[in-house]
């Protein structure tokens, strides 16, 4: 197969920075593409035009006039507006009222209804511009019906039988699932369940989309090599091993990278003073800025840990929450978060802030330009993820100067290496069992180092300095996404697709794998 030919690459994403954040899935789709594209490729991305998506503040043209787009057993119309991100990717945004004209982006009772619809009207949004994909890239459960239709109602359609579709995984844990209804909405009651014999028989009486995503996309991948590894084990898998497990070799593990010239404290509008590896003194004032603004006694001398976060149960908080006694009584240090998410949470935090107001800052709120400030003016950053399939929090604190202290899973084993005073090796603190005196022991380990102001300027320049740029991943992506053209194309070995349960009665699909033997570099994980 010709590698060096243009590729056309369908991004589909709920979210994108800037028009729309929950968590590290926008800030991939917001910069992964610009880095596609940098390797000269056609990628343009399409999402819902979400009610917060002002036109007038993004600048959007129309670009399509409604048009019909099957759901259900009906049609409802689609118009598209064209923005972009970058110098030149453009990005579409589907429009229906109805659907998406509300203040937020999930959690809404017809999701399911919401995230079909956007998947159908940006494939026929492609056939109405005449732009053929060559790939379409599917992230997460919102977009996993693609790989599905693909492999059914799109198998033989003229238009797109040699798209070839690649599914990323970014959390396995939100798997949108939903009940039969949803096979009708997405017009496969045809097929029916997917009676997998791996799978748990519950999960058969469901539709589980990113299950289908697994089952049906031509390549998989997600975010870091080691959760790739992780996620075909009962520990991570999330129930979904087994049909992981199956599916082994054609799934990858690619290190997200984040954004330079969103996240770049030489540049950054937000902070109150901009620095580089080469002007670390110029870091400083940011520290005191951020303790002002977060209420806290303006201490050089002890560190400043912070944490941005999602907070779900993911990330670790039960730990920090048997910990901070202790922390707070026998740890000279301050704490500062930023994070939104579940109500008990938000309890937790705010007794915490109560019984420590001079050592402990608490803002329950997603608010991007504190989280630079709290990036560029703390010491430490802390992750304690139970699970963490890449992470960018740590990346953009290191690149910030804040020293990482995270639990060794996913892509924060992949990129933090514990600190060894023996050696002076490491760029951060990590510790392995999910365990809070792992955390605690972690926690006073980077604190006792900070004293060394000397070894703590080294951590700090080390992670400055290291590479988390896009460009290395983004050619992996489109190694990827060769590999999935040629998984759709070349049709060489028939493989068996899921048993589809309808009506009492089983059938086999046929589907198509690629034979070549690759050697085992070249095999997933
Ligand atoms: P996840 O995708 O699981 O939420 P990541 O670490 O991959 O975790 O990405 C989180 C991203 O969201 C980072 O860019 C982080 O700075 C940002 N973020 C998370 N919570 C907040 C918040 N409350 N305010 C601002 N930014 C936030």
């Amino acid at each position: 197969m010709n590698t060096s030919r243009s590729l056309k690459i369908l991004f589909l994403s709920a979210e994108v920075v800037p028009f729309a954040k929950t968590g590290g899935l926008a800030d991939v789709a917001g910069s992964l593409p610009k880095a596609i594209r940098a390797l000269g490729h056609d990628i343009r991305i399409a999402m819902p035009r979400y009610g917060r998506v002002s036109p007038d503040r993004f600048d959007l043209r129309p670009k399509l006039d409604p048009f019909p787009v099957p759901l259900d057993d009906m049609e409802e119309p689609a118009s598209i507006l064209e923005g972009h991100i970058g110098e030149d990717v453009p990005v579409y945004f589907v429009e229906n009222a109805r659907l998406f004209d509300r203040e937020g982006i999930y959690m809404y009772p017809d999701d399911a209804e919401r995230f079909i619809f956007y998947c159908r009207a940006a494939l026929e949004m492609c056939r109405q511009m005449g732009w053929r994909p060559d790939v379409i890239h599917c992230n997460d459960w919102h977009t996993a019906i693609i790989p599905n239709w693909m492999q059914t109602v799109y198998r033989d359609d003229p238009f797109f039988k040699d798209t070839a579709t690649l599914y990323t995984i970014h959390n396995l844990a939100y798997q949108g699932i939903f009940g039969y209804r949803v096979l009708e909405i997405a017009g496969l009651e045809e097929y029916g369940f997917i009676a997998h014999p791996d799978l748990a028989p519950d999960l058969n009486d469901v539709v589980d989309l990113m299950a289908r995503g697994i089952l049906f996309a031509d390549i998989i991948n997600t975010v870091s090599e080691r959760y790739a590894r992780e996620i075909l084990t009962p520990e991570f898998g999330e129930r979904l091993d087994p049909i992981l497990r199956d599916r082994r070799d054609r799934l990858f593990g690619v290190l997200n990278g984040i954004d330079y010239e969103v996240f770049n404290p030489a540049t950054d509008p937000h902070i109150a003073s901009r620095f580089d590896s080469d002007h670390l003194e110029a870091r400083r004032p940011n520290k005191a800025a951020l303790q002002r603004e977060a209420g806290l006694p303006e201490r050089e001398d002890i560190p400043l840990i912070g944490a941005i976060s999602r907070l779900s149960d993911q990330k670790g908080f039960d730990l920090i929450a048997e910990i901070i006694d202790a922390w707070m009584q026998h740890v000279p240090s301050q704490f500062i978060l930023l994070g939104t998410g579940e109500q008990r949470y938000h309890e937790l935090f705010e007794g915490i802030q109560e019984r420590y107001p001079d050592r402990v800052a608490v803002f329950l709120t997603f608010n991007a330009p504190l989280a630079q400030r709290i990036y560029a003016g703390t010491d430490m950053f802390l992750m304690p993820s139970r699970f963490e399939p890449c992470g960018l929090g740590q990346m953009i604190a290191m690149h910030y100067g804040s020293v990482p202290i995270v639990r060794a899973t996913g892509g924060l084993a992949d990129t933090v290496r514990d600190y060894d005073p023996r050696t002076g090796e490491g760029n951060g603190f990590s510790f392995k069992s999910y365990d809070a005196l792992a955390l605690y022991a972690a926690l006073v380990r980077a604190v006792e180092t900070f004293k060394y102001r000397d070894v703590w300027r080294r951590l700090m320049l080390r992670g400055m300095r290291a590479d988390f740029s896009w460009q290395r991943s983004a050619r992996k992506y489109v190694d990827l996404y060769y590999r999935a053209i040629a998984t759709r194309r070349g049709a060489h070995r028939p493989e068996e697709y899921p048993t589809w349960r309808r009506d009492g009665t089983a059938e086999r699909m046929g589907g198509h794998q690629v034979v070549e033997d690759e050697g085992e570099s070249n095999r997933g994980v």
